[in-house]
């Protein structure tokens, strides 16, 4: 006999350098270890498979984000816990996911922009400034902020497993996980 667990979408929105990708696989091996489903959708892991053609203006990533908003949908609705680390910088595109997906957590991933390029864990924000790539979320393209996420985590206050804590509990009090 089997038994299909609730699945869900924990959705890590922020700017590039904010820390989704930090968070999201220690999340991951978090619920892994209570013995969920999981799988992990990334931007930069996910954008070559789906998304090939794409670019970075608005239709672009809104084509790619409703593609990555489907599957999603597909493994929660098979009990799979789905982490999802993506700028996905529009409030339209997110707001089409969370109708889709229903079980939808929004996680907002917060840092101020001086922090985040500072930090440029993949080198973008000097590459843009250098004027090498266009469209970078944060400098020549809008972040749009969450006006009403489930969870905001500060990462330039917050260490990286009190963010992952912060969620995790989200995700208890909600009745998603136990214990
Ligand atoms: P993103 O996926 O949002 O582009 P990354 O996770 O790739 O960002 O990079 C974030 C960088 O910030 C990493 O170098 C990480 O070690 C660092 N960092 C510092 N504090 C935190 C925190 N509290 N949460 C997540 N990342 C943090």
């Amino acid at each position: 006999m089997g038994c299909l667990e609730k699945g869900f979408v924990v959705w890590l929105t922020g700017l590039p350098g904010s820390g989704k990708s930090t968070i999201g696989k220690r999340l991951v091996e978090r619920l892994r270890m209570m013995g969920l489903k999981v799988e992990y959708l990334d931007g930069d892991l996910v954008r070559p498979w789906l998304s090939p053609e794409a670019g970075f203006t608005r239709e672009d990533r809104t084509r790619h984000l409703t593609r990555v908003a489907f599957v999603s949908h597909l493994l929660a609705r098979n009990g799979v816990a789905v982490v999802a680390a993506f700028v996905s910088p529009y409030r339209d595109v997110r707001r089409r996911a969370r109708e889709l997906i229903g079980d939808f957590i929004e996680v907002y991933v917060k840092c101020p922009l001086e922090v985040c390029m500072e930090r440029d864990p993949k080198g973008l924000y000097r590459r843009a400034l250098a004027g090498e790539i266009k469209h970078m979320t944060g400098l020549d393209d809008p972040y749009e902020e969450p006006l009403n996420p489930e969870v905001v985590v500060d990462t330039s206050v917050m260490d990286v497993d009190t963010c992952v804590d912060k969620i995790v509990s989200y995700l208890r009090g909600a009745g998603y996980i136990d214990g």
